[in-house]
């Protein structure tokens, strides 16, 4: 991955790349306080088009007052065409987009109210989060012996920063393990989420996906229940035990940066046939049609940058 751009947008002004840097004291890099989301740029038919912009930006703010800030610099709409400005000055056709809530050196002791919120957002080329293969073939995952987040810890809707040491723990325990992705549960031992992907099963025809108690609430899900519900499935939200794992038809992973993901393997076992299954191709292909700007029906999703 190429992290690399012209601009990065720091608190009203393009900044050059290597000028974009943040002081060794910040808090955000000692105590993990940061706030972040992560959003797709697609080129379409009438030009470069931003997944859900709104969305993602409500759920920054909405990640920010969880946190505890309770107010940030800019409001979702500055933020919105702070997003559009970057992507067009650093001339991306297709990026991935990365606001992020951070602090300066000014910090008192572990009070967020002693501290000074400030915005940042970068932008850079991505491919497949988990891999072009993966896409068509299917990732292998395992139930990792981390457990996600208890909802009155640092609780799950919130894309703070600190939050991801947990998907960090859990994701390279599973890389080292030869898995592609972890499959984590909560603290009850119910199916919740991946290291950053909600998660999908398909049993006799019916879908089902975890309920949002425990989870972050994505927005390719939220995207995926009216897709969905418009080629005729039924979709069911419940606690889904990880032997339900084992016996799944079809299994799928879906996130901002891993778009849809067949899973063909957990924990050694192949999911249905081993490879991805026509319900998950048929669901990636509308997905696809949706974010690329080819189905008028959800064109309200796509913010023209
Ligand atoms: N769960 C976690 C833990 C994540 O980090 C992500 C990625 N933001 C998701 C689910 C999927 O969310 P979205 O579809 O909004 O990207």
């Amino acid at each position: 991955m190429n992290l690399e751009s012209k601009y990065i947008w720091m608190n009203g002004t393009l900044v050059e790349y290597e000028k974009a840097t943040v002081h060794f004291l910040s808090p955000s890099l000692h105590y993990g306080i940061g706030v972040f989301e992560g959003i797709r740029c697609y080129n379409t038919d009438k030009g470069p088009a931003v997944f859900r912009l709104r969305q993602h930006m409500e759920r920054f703010m909405d990640s920010a007052m969880i946190l505890g800030f309770r107010s940030l610099p800019y409001s979702a709409d500055e933020l919105i065409e702070a997003v559009k400005l970057t992507i067009r000055e650093n001339g991306f056709k297709e990026c991935y987009i990365r606001p992020l809530v951070y602090c300066d050196k000014i910090f008192h002791g572990l009070n967020l109210d002693a501290t000074k919120p400030l915005i940042g957002i970068a932008t850079w080329e991505m491919g497949s989060y988990l891999g072009a293969e993966g896409v068509e073939n299917g990732v292998r995952a395992n139930v990792s012996s981390f457990t996600r987040h208890h909802p009155n810890v640092t609780m799950t809707k919130s894309k703070s920063t600190g939050n991801y040491t947990n998907s960090v723990m859990a994701k390279t325990e599973s890389i080292r393990l030869g898995f592609d992705e972890a499959i984590m549960l909560d603290p009850q031992g119910y199916v919740a989420e991946c290291t950053g992907e909600n998660i999908f099963l398909v049993r006799n025809g019916k879908i089902v996906t975890t309920q949002t108690a425990a989870v972050l609430e994505g927005i390719t899900r939220d995207s995926l229940f009216t897709i969905i519900q418009d080629l005729g499935y039924e979709i069911m939200e419940q606690m889904i035990s990880r032997d339900q794992l084992y016996i799944s038809d079809e299994i799928f992973v879906c996130g901002t940066a891993a778009e849809i993901t067949p899973v063909r393997e957990v924990d050694f076992r192949n999911v249905g046939s081993g490879k991805r299954g026509p319900v998950t191709a048929q669901i990636q292909k509308a997905f696809n049609d949706a974010i690329h700007g080819r189905n008028p029906k959800y064109s309200s999703w796509l913010e023209y940058v």
